[in-house]
């Protein structure tokens, strides 16, 4: 018994040798890149990003979805524990249908706020996926869970690379570029698309990964909106009524972004996209680091 503990006080001692060595964390340098995205619900990040998130993952990027609820208030008949335990499967289905990893965080849906605590499960969020690229919705939204989760990366932004703040959790020594989903509402400011890419390659791919969503997209979200009879009830049927529905063609805005990446006869061809523009925190990239962020844009 004596040995044992002294032994362990020696690996104490050695832990606690070096305590500045834990207390950053280096970017990582193989080449690859990691890209992690925050929605509010299970099923947001895959609207906003689920494309881009496909084609990077198909290249070895690692690319991570974190739901910030677990959304346990989306439906109309079910509820609670059971419905998030059901919304967390869906979610690992979608993920990997497309070759991301999902995340779903245990906090109610519907009952967000930017409280230290969630901020502080963000910073590690980002500082564990050593994160290059912080994928967000913008702070106004009309639902508070969508607001809050844009208030709450934003409040990490800085955060993130401090070493005192969350200090469980080695801070980054790089701060990650931060960029918003595209979203369509006009106030204070409407959506800037600062990057748009295509997803025409993989739009099946991102209506599958929507599919595996069944309690939302064949559901609740119809239920919400009053056409639940107009979803068919065979998979097959139903599968393409969400591809009809949910296979958005660009703004004029993002077709504008399109062709300035893309060049005017690329730019206007392509059919589906997904764009992102710059938040003001974290690193700001220029055009160079934006092509380097998404090795998926023309070279
Ligand atoms: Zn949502």
């Amino acid at each position: 018994m004596k040995k044992l503990a002294a032994s362990a006080i020696v690996v104490a001692l050695a832990l606690h040798a070096h305590p500045a060595a834990q207390r950053t964390r280096e970017p990582s340098t193989d080449g690859k890149l990691n890209i992690i995205a925050f929605g509010a619900h299970p099923d947001d990040c895959d609207q906003r990003a689920g494309g881009v998130g496909a084609r990077l993952a198909a290249l070895g990027h690692r690319v991570r979805f974190v739901a910030v609820t677990n959304g346990d208030a989306g439906h109309q008949t079910e509820g609670g524990g059971a419905l998030a335990a059901r919304r967390r499967a869906e979610a690992q289905e979608a993920g990997r249908r497309i070759g991301v990893d999902y995340v779903v965080l245990d906090n109610h849906d519907g009952e967000l706020l930017p409280t230290l605590a969630v901020r502080e499960q963000i910073i590690r969020q980002i500082r564990l996926w050593n994160a290059d690229l912080v994928l967000a919705p913008r702070p106004n939204d009309y639902h508070p869970d969508h607001r809050y989760t844009g208030v709450l990366v934003q409040d990490a932004a800085y955060m993130v690379v401090v070493p005192n703040v969350t200090p469980d959790t080695p801070a980054l020594r790089k701060n990650p570029v931060f960029m918003y989903f595209e979203d369509g509402f006009q106030k204070p400011a409407p959506f800037r698309p600062d990057v748009a890419i295509s997803i025409d390659e993989v739009i099946e791919k991102k209506i599958d990964m929507l599919d595996a969503h069944v309690s939302q997209m064949y559901e609740w979200l119809p239920w919400v909106a009053g056409t639940l009879d107009s979803v068919p009830k065979d998979p097959a049927a139903r599968r393409k009524w969400l591809f009809e529905t949910r296979a958005i063609r660009p703004t004029p805005a993002v077709r504008s972004a399109l062709v300035k990446w893309y060049g005017e006869e690329k730019g206007n061809a392509v059919r589906y996209a997904e764009a992102f523009e710059i938040c003001e925190y974290g690193t700001r990239p220029d055009e160079a680091m934006i092509r380097k962020l998404f090795p998926i844009l023309p070279r």
